[in-house]
């Protein structure tokens, strides 16, 4: 088939079918040809798809599926039926370019649904059988030019009953299923977004007006399926039936009856999708939120802990500096890792004896990686064997994957540590299976199953017999080329294949006269022609014969392997799964040799005590010494440490180095310090100031506030806080006010009493320290000299008294006279001398914003007359009169005191 699909395009104005309705529709039905007739009739139940129609060797599209795919594929759009008007708006492919444009389609958020024809056309009696195969979308890709290879593809579905809000989600590539169960609805929605689905599946009536939030949130495609399809007992007896149980407690999830609910619409709609009964998803699996720290989206983007907040790369990221994987599934294991630290003590004990074990042992780790590095991605090629996917390809790497296991078991043998030893004890090469790979597929297999050449000499007596027949048919042709050269004496006679002729000989024209009379012409050319003999056409019958039905038997005896590795798909899984763990621990250890990090003690107490912490990210990408700090925090007197010092000196990097700290080591992983004790913390929270947050286009203040908020009604005393620059957005006043009372009501509400770090460029608040028992204050020190500053970048017990703004500029390069000048201001500030309106005598000479000072501000007189604004004298008992004015007597001698 010869279609050209380039300057067609016409100046039409094309049908829109599919969005008539009624009887103008059955008119045109009736005008169309029977292929268009099949195709709308498929197109109706995959309305929001769109429809890859196989026409021969093409892939077409129609109607506004048309329209949409020539525009997101910048192919020429055409119509079907150029001779008349209102043509029907067509495009199309050759059908092997079809993965190219699937991808493109599914990454714009389009469904797409391939029609394939389901009957050989030359039998077909009619119009060839066409049916949809299989669907894909961004959550059920299989093909590697949508997926990534360290990060798990997850498809999930969100359902609400009352006060319960259930949870389930699946990676398609490898079969992992899981579910949960949440009783508020922004938890579920940041455990949605801390897995990060590609497609995210809503009941109709629960999406209704919030699809948009949904998308906004969690950047994916949103699917929403009709509210029957969230039938509970319908989900209830799919999960049965897909696991072969009779009741759910067998699993652990009979309680979770709206986790329930999600995970069987899930296992339906994938397995429509994958037209399959999806034999790779042998568990379902339920998480229950308190085994892990709570990171939501805030924390980890502030944190940098997958992705930078700059521009979203995983370069530059906490998982950047830690993966040292060598396999894609130890990554996607180390991804989960990080993304959910463990809360119990012992699980992260176990993972730590095992990294301090692979650490020591430096020349088993590197054989260990040697090994791994020749480890494919053994869950989803299991997970494309079971899909009915898996090239042959696959087949061949599974089975060199697999090949590795004896060697790997052969270097965990001395190992102690549970998690080692586990994993040496559950390893399974799978011999069975690699026996049957080896037996049946050849070690070098091409690409696809078209030219044969897959399947193994001496699987199959008829493949190989079908085989002799047609190598002996070649040797054959051989031999007659060179009778005929040698009967007709033109040495350029050849005998050559096309699809039209068949095997035909090949004469030039100036040879012409020497042909015998047995030639029988075919065809004229301008400088040959092509002759066949009745001798030749015999040979071809039994060469093409012998060729087509070994073709055919390879794919046939190809699809049996396929088949029959499924049934290893179980011991497989569990094998792909000890081997990620252990190249995820490799990398943990790896990293901590050649970065230096040590085993921190982690314990169920409410300390955290670091001594000569480094960030991991920044100490790898400086080339200056990164300069360590201590830290110690806890519920008692070190609970709220206030953190003061100018721009830049490195007060955002510390906050954060002990935020990320405490999650590395709740991960089990080593980290970048002397010595540490990590007290388990529930979840960290953190809000970044405006000014380093300009990712977000709403109100800078807003977002600061609705977070702040966010930490203020959600923390325990177990929740670790960091507040950098609170209050920034919004004017002076209001933001210090605003710092100040987060600051009282962190440490004086008896519920909260979280650990909390807040670095602040409001001086005043390292005044709390004077009446609150909970807060230290910090500082970065600076050296001054010669009216220049240098950070030393070390973190020192009290507060920074000044703010060394105007050095800080000068760093920065403003001009001189521009910092002459402020300094000249900030004198004049600094000596009060303001005018009767309050702005500095000579500085200003028009109303300009103020730095009052801190005695007027927070002074005696303004504290007394914020008590006394309160005092009601009518509604006092004398007695509370009396210990009012005691209480004003104490501020006012107070005060005094401190001058
Ligand atoms: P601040 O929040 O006080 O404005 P940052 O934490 O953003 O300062 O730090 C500014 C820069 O200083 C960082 O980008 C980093 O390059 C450097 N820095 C911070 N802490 C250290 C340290 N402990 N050792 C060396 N360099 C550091
Ligand atoms: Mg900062």
């Amino acid at each position: 088939m010869d279609r050209e699909y380039t300057a067609i395009s016409r100046e039409k104005h094309p049908t829109d079918l599919s969005g008539k309705k009624g009887s103008s529709n059955i008119t045109i039905m009736r005008e169309l040809t029977p292929a268009m007739r099949q195709y709308l009739s498929i197109k109706e139940r995959y309305r929001d798809a769109v429809i890859f129609f196989r026409m021969g060797d093409f892939y077409e599209m129609f109607f506004d599926d048309a329209k949409l795919a020539s525009r997101v594929l910048d192919i020429t759009l055409t119509s079907r039926d150029r001779d008349k008007d209102n043509g029907i708006p067509m495009c199309g492919f050759p059908y092997h370019a079809a993965n190219t444009y699937i991808a493109r389609l599914v990454k714009n958020g389009h469904k797409v649904a391939i029609c394939e024809q389901v009957e050989d056309p030359k039998k077909a009696k009619g119009l060839v059988k066409r049916e949809v195969t299989n669907v894909i979308t961004p959550g059920v890709a299989l093909s590697d030019e949508l997926l990534e290879a360290k990060c798990n593809n997850f498809i999930a579905a969100v359902s609400s009953g009352i006060g319960s809000y259930g949870l389930s989600y699946m990676d398609v590539t490898t079969g992992e299923f899981r579910l949960a169960e949440f009783n508020n609805p922004t938890t579920l929605s940041e455990e949605v977004a801390r897995i990060e689905p590609a497609e995210i599946i809503l009941r109709e009536s629960d999406g209704e007006g919030k699809e948009q939030g949904w998308k906004e949130f969690h950047q994916c495609k949103i699917t929403t399926l009709p509210d029957y399809d969230f039938d509970y007992s319908i989900s209830e007896k799919s999960i049965l039936e897909h696991f072969g149980i009779a009741s759910l407690d067998g699993i652990g999830c009979a309680a979770m009856r709206e986790g329930t609910r999600a995970a069987g619409v899930l296992l339906n709609y994938v397995g429509e999708t994958q037209r399959s009964t999806l034999e790779h998803v042998k568990k379902l699996v339920p998480l229950y939120p308190s085994n892990f720290m709570v990171i939501d989206t805030t924390t980890k983007r502030n944190l940098e802990i997958l992705r930078t907040m700059r521009d979203g790369d995983k370069k530059g990221s906490l998982f950047a500096i830690l993966d040292r994987t060598k396999t894609a599934m130890g990554g996607r294991r180390l991804r989960e890792w990080i993304n959910y630290p463990l809360t119990d003590v012992d699980e992260i004990g176990k993972r730590q004896d095992s990294i301090g074990e692979l650490l020591e042992e430096r020349h088993l780790r590197s054989t260990i990686q040697g090994s791994l590095i020749k480890v494919y991605d053994m869950e989803r090629l299991i997970g494309r064997i079971a899909l009915g996917a898996a090239t042959p390809r696959d087949l061949v790497s599974l089975r060199d994957s697999l090949g590795e296991v004896p060697g790997i078991k052969g270097h965990l043998d001395g190992f102690n540590s549970t998690i080692l030893k586990g994993i040496l004890l559950g390893l399974d090469e799978v011999k069975e299976l690699t026996t049957l790979i080896e037996r049946g597929i050849v070690d070098s297999p091409p690409l696809t199953l078209k030219e044969g050449g897959v399947i193994r000499q001496g699987f199959n007596d008829e493949l190989d017999e079908l085989r002799e027949i047609s190598r002996g048919g070649k040797e054959w042709l051989a031999r007659l080329e060179a009778r005929e050269r040698e009967r007709t004496g033109i040495t350029s006679l050849k005998i050559s294949y096309n699809k039209v002729f068949g095997y035909y000989i090949a004469v030039t024209k100036a040879n012409l006269h020497n042909i015998p009379s047995d030639y029988i012409r075919k065809q004229t050319l301008t400088n040959a022609e092509r002759f066949i003999t009745p001798e030749l056409k015999e040979w071809e019958d039994k060469i093409l014969g012998a060729e087509e039905r070994s073709l055919t038997l390879e794919a046939h005896l190809f699809q049996q392997v396929r088949e029959s590795a499924s049934g290893y798909i179980e011991r497989v899984q569990k094998t792909a799964n000890l081997i990620a763990g252990l190249d995820g621990l490799t990398a943990l250890a790896q990293v901590a040799d050649e970065m230096n990090y040590t085993r921190p003690l982690v314990n169920d107490g409410d300390a955290i005590t670091i001594v000569e912490g480094r960030h991991p990210v920044i100490e790898a990408s400086l080339d200056d010494r990164f300069v360590p700090n201590d830290i110690t925090i806890d519920c008692g007197d070190n609970q709220l440490l206030i953190l003061t010092g100018p721009n830049m000196a490195g007060k955002s990097t510390y906050l954060r180095q002990c935020a990320i700290l405490t999650l590395m080591a709740q991960t089990g992983s080593f980290i970048p310090a002397a010595s540490a004790t990590i007290g388990v913390v529930d979840r960290i929270f953190t809000r970044v100031g405006a000014s380093d947050d300009l990712a977000r286009g709403q109100s800078t203040f807003m977002v600061e506030m609705g977070e702040t908020a966010n930490i203020l009604n959600n923390a325990t005393a177990r929740s670790l806080i960091i507040l950098d620059e609170i209050g920034r957005g919004t004017s002076t006043f209001d933001g210090l006010s605003i710092a100040w009372a987060v600051a009282e009501y962190i440490h004086d509400k008896a519920a909260l009493k979280a650990k909390t770090l807040f670095a602040t460029h409001y001086h005043e608040l390292t005044d709390l320290s004077l009446t609150k028992e909970g807060v230290k204050n910090l500082s970065m020190a600076v050296k001054e000299w010669d009216d220049k500053i240098v950070f030393l970048r070390k973190v020192v017990p009290g507060g920074s008294s000044r703010s060394y703004g105007i050095q800080v500029a000068r760093l920065a390069g403003l001009p001189e006279t521009v910092i002459a000048r402020a300094k000249e201001i900030l004198r004049n500030l600094e000596e009060g001398e303001l005018n009767n309106l309050g702005i500095p005598a000579i500085a200003f000479n028009s109303a300009a914003p103020v730095m009052p000072s801190q005695m007027t501000l927070f002074g005696k007189k303004d504290e007394m007359r914020e008590k006394l604004s309160h005092l009601d004298p009518e509604k006092m008992t004398p007695i509370e009169a009396l210990q009012e004015l005691m209480n004003l007597k104490e501020i006012a001698e107070r005060h005094d005191e401190n001058g």
